[in-house]
């Protein structure tokens, strides 16, 4: 069993709309693998590209929202819509829980509204930034590298009272950091070591003790580039980084979230859901302790999943 903190297969079914989530062959999170794989609970992003334009993002993001119940949760009996911890942990032997998170603020533009609205209908962890900035922090992509705004830190503030993650991948340094000093609920869903591949998307050693120290969720990410700076990668490399984690003191932070279906760069032998469970038993089970493996796998994200 395990649980995977990002997927993008939400853009990708929004993007086209013909693709069938049951079983259409180009996505790596379709439900046919899914449910033939030991993914116990998958988390979907709601991504809204930057090509969008601004006046329609938010409107984009509601439709992701519709996307995600009437074509991953509503159609299956056995996806359960996750909004709690107690939803994971009474989710039933045969259940597979689906949660809803965002993927950068830039749809809510400047209205704290739009996020209420969103965290209404069900998202739970939302991410600051992608790449770019926006009205709550800068992205690491952008070459300002600003921090948070006074809105992000209100947004932060709403997340805090509501009990909703707040997701620093993608934000820029200095925005990880003046989050770190608020958020009730930090965690990165999606980002390896800079010490082991020095991509910007990556966290030094730094901000991954930073969030070891709180107990906060890091997932491993399955993108080429952030594994070892190239297009090629293997399962060797998503361990690397998973041991240095650990070698910090990771152990009850470390959890995995693939970007499946937000990259093409993707790993060797760890392509899609269907290649969990190689991975699981191959690599995974090989290289930690029995209850190493099980907090890695779900119990770090269960614990820390912040709304009770
Ligand atoms: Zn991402």
């Amino acid at each position: 069993m395990i649980i995977d903190a990002h997927c993008d297969v939400l853009w990708k079914l929004w993007e086209n709309p013909e693709r069938s989530f049951f079983n259409s062959s180009d996505l790596q999170v379709n439900y046919e693998k899914w449910m033939s794989s030991p993914v116990k609970v998958q988390c979907f992003a709601i991504f809204v590209p930057e090509t969008v334009p601004h006046a329609s993002q938010f409107d984009v993001a509601l439709e992701m929202v519709q996307l995600f119940k009437e074509r991953i949760v509503d159609p299956y009996e056995k996806i359960v819509w996750i909004k709690s911890q107690d939803d994971l942990l009474s989710l039933g032997s045969n259940e597979r829980g689906a949660v809803l998170t965002l993927e950068g603020c830039h749809p809510i533009g400047d209205q704290l509204s739009r996020l209420k609205t969103l965290v209404q209908l069900g998202v739970r962890a939302v991410g600051l930034t992608w790449n770019q900035g926006n009205a709550v922090a800068d992205g690491i992509g952008e070459s300002r590298g600003a921090g948070l705004t006074d809105f992000g830190r209100d947004v932060i503030r709403y997340l805090n009272k509501e009990q909703i993650w707040t997701d620093l991948s993608h934000v820029s340094y200095k925005g990880f950091w003046d989050t770190m000093q608020i958020a009730d609920f930090p965690m990165a869903s999606h980002s390896n070591a800079y010490s082991i591949a020095s991509h910007p998307r990556n966290l030094d050693d730094a901000q991954l003790r930073a969030l070891i120290e709180r107990g906060a969720f890091i997932g491993v990410t399955y993108v080429t580039e952030f594994l070892n700076l190239t297009l090629v990668a293997y399962r060797k490399d998503v361990l690397r980084h998973m041991k240095h984690i650990i070698n910090l003191g990771g152990e009850c932070s470390l959890g995995f979230g693939s970007d499946f279906d937000g990259t093409d760069k993707v790993v060797t032998g760890l392509e899609d859901h269907t290649d969990y469970e190689s991975f699981l038993s191959q690599i995974v089970v090989n290289n930690f302790p029995q209850d190493t493996v099980r907090k890695v796998c779900y119990e770090n994200f269960i614990r820390t999943f912040p709304r009770k």
